[in-house]
């Protein structure tokens, strides 16, 4: 199989049967073997009765829905545990996103030797001060932050091989980040297309200013995961040993002063250095420990999923 195309979507009912018409359109006219994805994140409107009923029309398509709203980046994971195709394609489900892309986007994954492909949308139509503005800014941190030159890292559609999703995990909401995922898992072929984008059709938006406080805290995140997380001791036992020998320093000049040098003088609990010795020789203890426990946690984490299916259809 060619191609799989994973569509995550929140109560998006009208524009379904609509995309779902486009896309096999250009599939048919590209002669692509394929299947679409469609995953339900928890819709509460008729989404999922659209996708049932392309289901049993059309075998290429397959449904997967979610007991509650586990938000895009789980809907993303269920898809690509799901995919089959040698290429998958990501798109939003709201037509803001053009399926005429996806033939240009598949070739340069499969022949241009491209790990990925993400989309640009160069000329956007969203609201200004709301989205392209702290988008702006969002991309220009996520880039210098993460070191992957793209220019919209929020972009839906986006293009990989079969083996870079399989091997990475998209957890929280680090699907503004999948890129980054890839390159820290060692996929550094890292393209990108400038792609047409259009108005909302349908339904309003699903996120809101949160995305942009959440996007942020999400790439400190993954900024520390992808340089410390499989070696927490290197940072936080580090840290660690040089708060409490601060303190240790500290703790050695206010015994030789009291033993040696002035013993007569004011009382060790009196003195500004008593309180700096004891604070950083805690704060130490307590930044090794840190370390540590992550070490463990490390040796003993499980890869279990995080969210729940209800229902699969066609598979
Ligand atoms: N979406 C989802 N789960 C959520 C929120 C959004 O699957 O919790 C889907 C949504 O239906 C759409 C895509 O993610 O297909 C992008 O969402 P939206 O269009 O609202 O984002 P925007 O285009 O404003 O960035
Ligand atoms: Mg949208």
């Amino acid at each position: 199989m060619n191609l799989s195309i994973v569509i995550p979507l929140l109560n998006e009912e009208e524009s379904l049967r609509e995309l779902h018409d486009w896309i096999v359109q250009v599939m048919r006219s590209n002669r692509f073997s394929y299947e679409i994805l469609f995953i339900d994140d928890g819709s509460t409107d008729g989404s999922w009765k659209v996708i049932a009923s392309l289901c049993s029309e059309n075998p290429c398509v397959k449904g997967i829905r979610f007991l509650r709203n586990f938000g895009k980046s789980q809907a993303l994971h269920a898809g690509f545990h799901m995919a089959q195709g040698d290429a998958v394609i990501t798109m939003d489900a709201d037509l803001q996103d053009n399926p005429e892309e996806i033939p240009e986007l598949y070739r340069m994954v499969s022949e241009g030797h491209f790990d990925l492909v993400s989309g640009w949308k160069k000329k956007r139509y969203d609201s200004i001060l709301f989205k392209n503005m702290p988008s702006k800014l969002f991309n220009w941190a996520a880039r210098r932050t993460s070191g992957v030159k793209l220019h919209d890292f929020n972009c839906g559609l986006k293009a990989y091989r079969k083996e870079v999703i399989k091997n990475i995990e998209v957890s929280g909401e680090m699907h503004r980040y999948i890129p980054v995922l890839a390159k820290s898992a060692g996929y550094m072929n890292i393209g990108e297309k400038v792609v047409l984008h259009q108005a909302r059709k349908y339904g309003k938006t699903k996120f809101g200013m949160e995305r942009f406080i959440n996007g942020f805290l999400d790439l400190i995140t993954i900024w520390f995961v992808s340089k410390f997380g499989r070696r927490p001791m290197h940072l936080f036992g580090a840290l660690g040993v040089m708060m409490f020998m601060i303190g240790f320093g500290f703790s050695l000049y206010l015994g030789i002063d009291k033993l040696f040098i002035d013993p007569t003088g004011r009382l060790i609990t009196d003195r500004p250095q008593f309180f700096i010795a004891l604070t950083a020789m805690i704060i130490g203890t307590q930044l090794f420990l840190a370390g540590f426990l992550g070490e463990i946690m490390i040796r003993s984490r499980k890869n279990e999923p995080r969210y729940t299916i209800e229902k699969t259809l066609n598979d």
